[in-house]
């Protein structure tokens, strides 16, 4: 289904594997309508697909936008899709192998529907909205569940020979490391993913390092979470502290072969545990200066996604915007 050129709005949609959200927005990408509602992720494919659906529907009406209105729709789902639209992976969501995502939600909506990786999603995102406006080339990380890459070159999304590029997550840092969920051991996911954040942090309480963590959580692994350690450190709990150097120190070393390898103007880092603040970014930085070449370096901006969680829906405006300039 072709782009409706005459179309004053556009629909970014963010499929997560907890919530998918969606948002109407003009061409400059203000928004005029929203909506949430959970994904059903482990209800397989057509009850992801009436969630996505319905989410669409309640942020055109949330907007007062009619369909004939509506120019096309961009979704930023995890994992890979063909060029035909069709899930061939995706993490986190079950019998989702073969779901025609393009189609199904194209003949459900009746428009034009796009779809990128969430990551890559992300990251054209960033760049046409938010922190990487006015650069040519940049790296995109996600901190989160998993730890996910989106690649710009000369202002073009690389998305590799089928659509695998920038797995920036299982970049291997720490040969021997903690295991992955790849098989590989050590890989930049596998050493500072929220798992084993938490991991770092039970160990070192469990050894019987005094911290307000330790009391907070009761002394009970499965209360603590990166948001509560970010909390501690900020008030200077040395456990905490530690806990986000080391996971800084990792993802420092991944940010410093991105640009050793692509010598990018930029790196933006996004996901909930990036707002960790000083704590993480400081021996993140660290991490960068031992580890990149000066001369790529010092030209490299590494900072914090500018858009947070709203990334993902404006950047799935931006893959209509972009197939709009290339129409
Ligand atoms: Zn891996």
């Amino acid at each position: 289904m072709k782009l409706n050129q005459s179309g004053k709005y556009i629909i970014g949609v963010d499929i997560g594997g907890t919530n998918v959200r969606a948002a109407v927005t003009d061409r400059a990408g203000k928004a005029f309508g929203e909506s949430r509602n959970k994904t059903l992720a482990d209800d397989g494919p057509k009850a992801v697909l009436a969630q996505i659906v319905k989410t669409v529907q309640e942020a055109m009406a949330s907007g007062e936008v009619t369909a004939e209105q509506i120019t096309g729709v961009g979704c930023g789902m995890p994992g890979r899709t063909n060029r035909e639209g069709v899930v061939t992976w995706s993490p986190n969501f079950v019998d989702i192998e073969g779901f025609e995502l393009v189609g199904g939600l194209s003949k459900a909506l009746n428009m034009a529907v796009l779809v990128e990786n969430d990551v890559n999603t992300a990251a054209v995102g960033e760049f046409r909205f938010g922190a990487g406006q006015g650069v040519d080339s940049l790296v995109m990380l996600t901190l989160g569940t998993g730890i996910g890459g989106g690649i710009i070159l000369n202002r073009q999304l690389w998305r590799g020979a089928n659509a695998g590029a920038a797995e920036i997550g299982h970049m291997v840092v720490n040969p021997g490391g903690r295991k992955c969920e790849c098989g590989n051991h050590g890989c930049l996911e596998a050493m500072a993913q929220r798992d084993a954040i938490v991991e770092r942090a039970a160990r070192k309480m469990q050894a019987g390092m005094p911290s307000s963590l330790a009391e907070e959580a009761d002394y009970q692994v499965d209360k603590i979470t990166p948001e509560i350690i970010s909390r501690h450190a900020a008030s200077g709990d040395e456990l905490c502290l530690e806990t986000l150097a080391e996971t800084g120190h990792w993802v420092g070393i991944g940010i410093a072969n991105c640009i050793n390898l692509l010598n990018p103007d930029m790196v933006i880092v996004g996901g909930g545990i990036a707002q960790a603040g000083p704590p993480l970014w400081e021996p993140l930085k660290r991490g960068v200066r031992a580890y990149a070449i000066q001369e790529s370096r010092v030209v490299c901006q590494v900072v914090e996604s500018k858009l947070g969680d709203d990334a993902g829906i404006m950047g799935g405006v931006v893959l209509v915007l972009q197939a709009l300039e290339r129409a």
